[in-house]
């Protein structure tokens, strides 16, 4: 619509809002910094403070990802984003640290593993697997809500000794909603009383069909704790990739999702970023969500500070402004300013929302006008 908050507006001049809100008043409006402004009064407040109108539509403030479609040509293949699902002791969090753990030893000697909220490790042919290392299915779910859908495949944990659970079958309901495949870990079979066979079986009234049953979900028998099994799981994950012929064009200005971001007392605000596409380098200006920023330092899942991260690699990123929220989308852009004016848009929409629900009361128009 043709309406402005005067902070948003304020934040375009760059002037202060109060500012705007003295002019309004002598112009015999008495408004708040949050309320809207229609545009007639807009374009008169603009000119009153020697600036120049420039109109733009909300469609050209704000990123448009999907109108900005990748060439065919520019693909190349990406590793696949892994999330682990399942009841609650199946064993999500010993396999997450099994697969690492395995990797770490394998991989970079005295490589320290750091809690980024994914990790990537590397598949016996070099492929690489990333996995959010967030398991539970409300991360998922949410994450889904705001729009990110970052996962390509769910690993399905069930206990071989305590068969298919209620968050088992919420699992694959998940799954099955976000047209997410499923690759079955059969856990624990290092326990007395373990019983593959008889998931295979319950997971047919569920429609998971495995391939010993006829279909073609693939499973696999593990034991977290023994670590057995794991490169089977891990070439499972690989063949699955292969079908689904993940790509993603890494040769352009990086877009990303944010898994996790939290407020570190040393560094500042700190963000897990998931790269979609693109390559993410240091110095590159972004807007995330509602906030802006210019990479300072990237951080890979073993602590180390890298130049660059490509699609499907999860980095900490340095240099925020301030902290995203989980499935906000980091999107690097030309210049600071264009950086600016997408995060002031956002927080005044996310302002206008808040405001929307809480009315501006008599009182407090007029505290702000003093
Ligand atoms: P989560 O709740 O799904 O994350 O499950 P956890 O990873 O915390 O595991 C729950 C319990 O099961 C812990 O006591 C683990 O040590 C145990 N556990 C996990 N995997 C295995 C396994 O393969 N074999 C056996 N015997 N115990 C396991
Ligand atoms: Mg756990």
């Amino acid at each position: 619509p043709d309406t402005i908050t005067v902070q948003e507006l304020a934040n375009r001049m760059a002037e202060k809002g109060a500012d705007l809100v003295k002019a309004l008043f002598k112009m015999g409006m008495p408004v708040t910094v949050n309320q809207t402004i229609d545009q007639d009064t807009a374009e008169l407040l603009v000119t009153e403070f020697g600036h120049e109108i420039k109109r733009v539509s909300e469609a050209d403030v704000d990123i448009r990802h999907d109108e900005d479609v990748d060439d065919a040509a520019a693909l190349k293949s990406r590793a696949p984003v892994v999330t682990i699902m399942g009841h609650v002791d199946h064993g999500k969090t010993s396999l997450l640290d099994a697969l690492r753990g395995a990797n770490v030893q394998a991989g970079e000697a005295g490589g320290i593993t750091q809690h980024i909220g994914a990790y990537q490790v590397k598949a016996k042919d070099g492929s690489a697997i990333t996995f959010l290392d967030t398991p539970g299915h409300e991360a998922f779910t949410e994450m889904r809500a705001r729009g990110a859908n970052v996962t390509d495949i769910v690993i399905l944990v069930v206990a071989a000794d305590d068969g298919l659970k209620p968050q088992s079958i919420e699992a694959i309901n998940h799954a099955k909603a976000a047209g997410v495949p499923i690759i079955v870990a059969i856990n624990k079979i290092d326990k007395d009383g373990a019983n593959p066979q008889r998931v295979r079986e319950r997971l047919l009234e569920h429609e998971v069909i495995v391939e010993e049953m006829g279909g073609d979900v693939q499973n696999v028998e593990v034991s977290a704790l023994k670590k057995q099994n794991l490169d089977k799981l891990l070439d499972a994950i690989a063949v699955q990739a292969e079908i689904m012929e993940l790509k993603a064009n890494p040769d352009r200005n990086a877009e990303g999702t944010v898994v996790e971001a939290k407020l570190d007392k040393g560094r500042g605000p700190v963000a897990t970023i998931l790269v979609r596409r693109g390559t993410l380098k240091v110095g590159d200006i972004f807007v995330c969500g509602a906030e802006s920023g210019r990479v300072r330092a990237l951080v890979n899942d073993k602590g180390q500070q890298i130049k660059e991260a490509g699609p499907s690699m999860p980095v900490e990123v340095l240099g925020l402004g301030g902290v995203p929220m989980a499935g906000d989308t980091l999107t690097v852009v030309e210049n600071e300013a264009r950086a600016r004016e997408v995060a002031a848009y956002r927080q005044s929409e996310a302002l206008k929302k808040r405001t929307a629900q809480a009315p501006v009361s008599l009182e407090g128009m007029f505290s702000a006008l003093a």
